[in-house]
């Protein structure tokens, strides 16, 4: 929160509430622009789930691979023991192999003429991390030159080679995205040396037969950004222009053997939460999945409302902030009985005893009037005109004036 919308919550909510606000409390319901037809959480929703915790890793050096973050799946952790993970990438149909890689300082190297290997893990959309090094005897050049690859479901393609002083075809360089996108800048170490290598990875999505989304890969090579959410146009590939078609939902992780003696170390991946045109609820959704998780966080909501105690207002507030969500008649017809009730109850306070309703007043009257400006309830809406009226004559909307 800034200082500026610190203080309009101040004057919105009270200090009280404004100062809630800034310490445990994930938000205050009335408050941003509601839900709308491809959004179904409002502006600074507090029932939006809270992002959950991830303990960081730590960075790697040239000696020592650092430590991937707590919630990464381990494909190759330096250990003959990871290496069961993997296995030769043997032609559909014919039984699994291990791999005839070797395991050495750590490392997992290529023996040329084994073979490609994939992991026995499958996945599809993932923020990946490799570290590869090539070898440090320099040998052969352009793509002959420390070359494998880092296969995406199998299917796409993210170079590795050898390109610290090895022009090559850009489009088959470091890091490019193969046969469809060179990398924005070489930031290789020389051979020898990791190289670390992040990769944010989207497959290409379909529905129907129609294409709702490319897919994407971003890269990072040593930290620089060398891929930027480069669309897919299907896996790339040698030779032939790529044309987009459907991955599947999940596929192996594959490394080449391109015939050099590459290293791999400190191999994980975390898998990326769905997108919202495949069931996330983050971002613009469609019509029917908006109505759908308004509907659901309604529900909740309602739910949640009648575990609260009956006297007071915490339940008919819960119960109004459904409709936000899901403007439902019986709901709407139970929270207009309530309201009214509720402003019944003030009316029946005699004299100064209801001064000490004040504050409890006002949120009410925050609440209907969110309400109404956002369409909940008409204009006319009895129990905010009346509640309206009441806090008028008591003098108590004064200071909101000044
Ligand atoms: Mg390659």
């Amino acid at each position: 929160m800034n200082s500026r919308s610190f203080i309009l919550s101040a004057l919105l909510l009270g200090p009280a509430a404004a100062a809630a606000l800034g310490a445990a409390s994930t938000g205050n319901p009335f408050y941003g622009d509601p839900p709308d037809r491809t959004h179904p959480w409002a502006i600074h929703d507090r029932n939006r789930p809270q992002p959950p915790r991830v303990e960081p890793g730590t960075p790697s050096t040239q000696a020592q691979p650092g430590r991937p973050p707590s919630d990464a799946i381990v494909l190759f952790d330096g250990t003959a023991a990871s290496l069961a993970k993997w296995e030769s990438d043997t032609k559909p149909g014919t039984p699994p192999e291990p791999s005839k890689w070797i395991v050495k300082d750590g490392a997992m190297e290529c023996v040329p003429k084994s073979g490609y290997i994939r992991s026995k893990e499958q996945f599809g959309d993932c923020h990946l991390h490799v570290e590869w090094a090539a070898p440090v005897k320099v040998q052969g050049n352009s793509q002959g030159r420390g070359n494998s690859g880092i296969f995406l479901m199998g299917l796409a393609e993210v170079q590795v080679l050898d390109n610290y002083d090895n022009p090559t075809y850009a489009d088959g360089f470091a890091a490019s995205v193969y046969g469809i996108a060179p990398p924005l800048a070489n930031a290789l170490r020389p051979p020898g040396e990791y190289q670390s290598i992040d990769i944010v990875f989207r497959r290409p999505l379909y529905r129907d037969g129609k294409l709702i989304d490319p897919g994407y890969i971003t890269v990072f090579c040593n930290g620089v950004l060398v891929q930027d959410h480069t669309p897919l146009e299907g896996p790339g590939g040698h030779l032939k222009r790529s044309v987009a078609r459907p991955f599947p939902d999940r596929g192996p992780l594959k490394l080449q053997d391109h015939g050099n003696p590459v290293r791999f170390r400190n191999i994980w991946y975390r898998p990326l939460p769905p997108r919202a045109a495949e069931g996330g609820t983050d971002g613009a959704l469609t019509p029917e999945a908006t109505l759908a998780k308004r509907k659901e966080i309604a529900a909740g909501l309602r739910a949640a409302a009648e575990k609260l105690p009956a006297a007071g207002t915490a339940r008919f507030l819960q119960l109004a902030e459904s409709l936000v969500y899901e403007n439902e008649t019986a709901t709407a017809a139970r929270v207009e009985q309530l309201a009214a009730a509720y402003v019944a109850s003030l009316k029946a306070h005699a004299g100064g005893a209801v001064e000490a309703k004040k504050g409890e007043a006002k949120s009410v009257q925050r609440a209907l009037a969110y309400l109404a400006r956002h369409g909940v309830v008409a204009p006319s809406y009895a129990p905010k005109s009346d509640l309206d009226a009441f806090t008028k004559a008591r003098g108590w909307d004064d200071e909101k004036k000044k």
